[in-house]
């Protein structure tokens, strides 16, 4: 357990470098999104950290990678028991942490973070590799896969133990090392996983976190030259400068970013299931998912009486303290995401458009303690062209625009019609439509009369600017290894 400085009102966080708790000089302050004050005070590392964290795992990996997947797996199921075991601790601090309600957090973020450990402690047992024959030359071909190496995982504030689990994961599974930052807003429950480790089995020096900012920490473990393989998650922009930090070192990149996520709803839809989905795909954990709809587009036919039911039942989603069972939204992550996120509101009156309910329409109440903090109503907007900031960027809150479309063709190409493609969900009974649209529509993951279902054997991933790659129980697997032919003459 780490000699952790918990202050009167504050926590001070550390970081974990060779199995060990280790201060930093410097501190980054992070704020409790639900009131606005000081939560912990995170390390600011740089270069020097990033380098020690490197050469422990670098240290670690001939006896870990040596390991047979058997041993491994027994580690991380501990580690899944450990976690489940402190779930409720684990709640509560991420809710604090992010903003995000106790309830999401309890019911998705760590449940999903001990599964993730879970799911990958048993694929790795699964994995077949390749064999082809070459008789009339007398060769045998086969495949081997070998972990490579240190691995760089850097991940995003919106689902914190969640996103980081699920690149650690895999990446250990499969005998690779680790170092990993976490967004340095929300490193709370990376660093009471630190505290598991051992007691968990993991050898010191297999995961290392590094706690610190992007472009310092993170800058530095992407520009590594014995960290050969980065997995990133996080936005668009930030993928590009790893893009070109890491290009002179030819590294392995894995890149899960931003979208622009539509959803289409056809006039023969189940209205109920569909308008009660939508609204929590667009507004879930304060519409700071990737996979959020953020662009709905409704048959004319059914339009004027799909908005009013969609804008009612938006209304319906309560926003205010995260501890409260009784609401659906908590916090937005920052002052500055907030003031962003309200932007887009403000932006669609200049344009002429129409805000139905939410920001600026109507009142936000919040308990006296909670006045403080970051929080912002569930915002439906109508009369937005396609061209708008509105219908392009991504907002990343609670905010998503209603347009009405004609069209089979037609709504496939505005759905189309963004830089992002990482999720798409269609709305119809029409089977034959559903298969038909799902094909033409540019996205990594397409949901028909659904949304958020995931089976973790299946690729994840986005096209376009959503993304290179796939995780997922073979794509992981592939990604966090290298494979290797081997001809035998015989
Ligand atoms: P950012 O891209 O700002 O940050 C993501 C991570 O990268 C953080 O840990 C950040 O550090 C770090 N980082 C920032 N700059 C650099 C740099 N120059 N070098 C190395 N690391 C850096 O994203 P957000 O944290 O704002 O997360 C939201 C974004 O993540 C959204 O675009 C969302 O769509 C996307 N996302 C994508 C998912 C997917 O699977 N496709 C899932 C979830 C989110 P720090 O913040 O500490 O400075």
């Amino acid at each position: 357990m780490s000699k952790e400085a918990k202050h009167t009102n504050y926590l001070v966080l550390e970081n974990y470098i060779g199995g060990k708790f280790v201060p930093c000089g410097k501190h980054l302050d992070s704020f409790d999104p639900s009131t606005g004050e000081l939560y912990c005070k995170v390390p600011d590392s740089g270069p020097e950290e990033v380098d020690a964290a490197v050469k422990a795992a670098k240290d670690a990996f001939p006896d870990w990678s040596a390991k047979s997947p058997a041993e491994r797996s027994q580690v991380l199921n501990k580690l899944a028991d450990l976690i489940e075991a402190r779930l409720e601790e684990f709640v509560q601090a991420e809710s604090k942490d992010q903003g995000k309600t106790a309830t999401f957090a309890r019911n998705v973020d760590i449940p999903r973070s001990a599964y993730n450990f879970r799911f990958f402690a048993s694929s790795v047992l699964h994995h077949l590799t390749e064999c082809s024959q070459m008789d009339h030359m007398g060769c045998l071909n086969y495949t081997i896969r070998c972990p490579v190496g240190v691995a760089g995982l850097i991940s995003p504030w919106n689902l914190p133990l969640y996103l980081l689990t699920w690149k650690i994961a895999p990446a250990v599974a499969t005998g690779n090392t680790v170092v990993a930052k976490p967004s340095e807003m929300t490193s709370v429950t990376a660093w009471m996983m630190c505290q598991l480790l051992e007691e968990a089995g993991f050898p010191p020096g297999v995961v290392n976190i590094v706690f610190g900012t992007g472009p310092r920490a993170g800058d530095a473990l992407v520009s590594h030259p014995d960290v050969p393989l980065i997995s990133f998650t996080g936005s668009t922009a930030t993928a590009r400068v790893i893009t070109e930090r890491s290009a002179p070192f030819c590294k392995k990149l894995s890149l899960e970013l931003g979208g622009k996520n539509p959803a289409i709803i056809f006039a023969d839809a189940d209205m109920e299931q569909c308008i009660s989905t939508t609204i929590q795909s667009s507004f879930s954990n304060q519409g700071e998912i990737c996979l959020c709809t953020s662009r709905v587009f409704v048959e004319r036919s059914i339009y004027p009486v799909f908005l009013s039911r969609f804008v009612e039942a938006a209304r319906q989603w309560k926003t205010g303290a995260p501890s409260d069972p009784a609401n659906n939204n908590g916090a937005l992550i920052s002052k500055e995401h907030l003031e962003k996120v309200k932007g887009y509101v403000a932006l669609a009156l200049t344009e002429g458009a129409q805000v139905h309910c939410g920001e600026g329409v109507d009142k936000l109440t919040l308990p006296q303690r909670n006045e403080g903090g970051y929080f912002m109503l569930p915002t439906v907007i109508s009369g937005v062209t396609d061209s708008s900031a509105l219908m392009q960027e991504e907002i990343f809150g609670p905010v998503t625009c209603v347009t009405p479309f004609d069209k089979e063709e037609e709504v496939i190409s505005r759905a189309n019609g963004v830089r992002y493609g990482l999720s798409a969900t269609v709305w119809s009974r029409d089977v034959g439509r559903v298969h038909r649209v799902a094909r033409k529509l540019q996205a990594g993951l397409v949901w028909t009369n659904c949304w958020l279902v995931r089976d973790l054997n299946l690729p994840f991933g986005g096209m376009k600017s959503s993304g290179i790659g796939r995780e997922g129980g073979k794509d992981s697997y592939h990604f966090f290894t290298e494979v290797k032919v081997i001809a035998v003459k015989h």
